[in-house]
């Protein structure tokens, strides 16, 4: 936290130049997944669990926990019959199964671009495809679309680990990607794809979502201007992550915050132009609180550039829509 008297904080106390990235917060996938659990808390007198973490970010989640959301890892502590909130990140069909076997009542919040990719999985594997898919293991995400073609589909995560794959046809080769990922590396993973497997397939449009490529495209848009960035989010947010090692791939010093709290006096030595950008899961008043410390160092000049305009908003499911 920054203390405007202490001595570590009055060395780097400046005027200073912020650069907003445009768009940055929240995406259309978060928001509508977030909706739907405010929305259950409302609707429903019993209680309302949410399997996995709502969204990737800590503060999303404890605000919905002291509203009464009840988190859990696995559906084995939710209760037979209770209500169940599916994360933005999407579950296998083995995880919809139990709960159907139980009889719980399902609300999905899966982002529909996450849906997309596993409507995907399903048929290029349904055609006798193997599916690569690209991603982080241990990824929620990455979780649920394994999981609906177990059998069929490898998962690569870089360009190196493609000159392993020892597919059992390489004529009938698929690929997918998550999401959320770095959008100049995973050109780096298909192209090695294509090299080893010229028949190979991919979607038909891009699975990188829009929120992901237009927050990466934005940041790129002020890294080389500034002289620090911050990336506000959390560790286990991906998407987050991909923004931090995109701007230290640019050369500038990048930093993850959960908030403004976790802002450090040493990074700010000889700095005067500082871009800010959060992932998709961060809630916008963090990058204000953010804004709001910095004024204690000195006054800040703040230029939002923005690079793309976002509309997209996605429907929320019938069980959960205002009358
Ligand atoms: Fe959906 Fe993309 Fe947002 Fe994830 S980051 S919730 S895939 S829009």
């Amino acid at each position: 936290m920054i203390d405007p008297h202490h001595p570590e904080w009055q060395a780097v106390a400046a005027s200073r130049t912020v650069l907003l990235a445009a768009p940055r917060s929240f995406c259309a996938g978060v928001e509508r997944a977030i909706d739907i659990v405010e929305q259950l808390l409302h609707l429903r007198t019993t209680p309302v669990y949410v399997r996995k973490q709502i969204v990737h970010n800590t503060h999303v989640v404890a605000d919905l926990e002291t509203r009464g959301a009840v988190f859990v890892d696995e559906l084995d502590e939710v209760p037979d019959g209770a209500t169940v909130v599916f994360s933005a990140h999407g579950v296998s069909p083995a995880v919809r199964e139990e709960a159907a076997r139980r009889d719980m009542e399902v609300v999905d919040a899966t982002c529909p671009l996450v849906a997309k990719v596993h409507a995907e999985a399903r048929r290029f594997a349904g055609r006798g495809d193997t599916v690569v898919l690209i991603g982080h293991a241990g990824h929620e995400e990455v979780e649920g679309t394994l999981g609906e073609a177990p059998s069929r589909t490898v998962l690569v995560q870089n360009a190196a680990e493609v000159a392993h794959l020892d597919l059992p046809d390489p004529r009938r080769v698929s690929y997918l990607t998550q999401t959320t990922l770095a959008v100049d590396e995973t050109v780096d993973v298909i192209e090695a794809l294509q090299a080893r497997f010229p028949h190979a397939r991919g979607p038909g449009s891009d699975d990188i979502c829009y929120a992901t490529t237009n927050r990466q495209n934005a940041l790129a848009a002020i890294t080389d201007e500034s002289d620090l960035v911050l990336v506000v989010g959390s560790a286990n947010s991906s998407n987050s992550v991909r923004l931090v090692e995109r701007a230290d791939r640019g050369g500038t010093p990048a930093h993850l915050i959960e908030d403004a709290g976790e802002l450090r006096a040493e990074w700010f030595t000889g700095v005067r132009t500082i871009g800010i950008t959060a992932g998709a899961s961060a809630p916008p008043g963090l990058v204000d609180d953010v804004l709001a410390a910095l004024a204690l160092l000195g006054p800040i000049t703040v230029s939002e550039r923005e690079t793309a305009r976002e509309t997209i908003q996605f429907t929320l499911p019938p069980s959960v829509k205002p009358a």
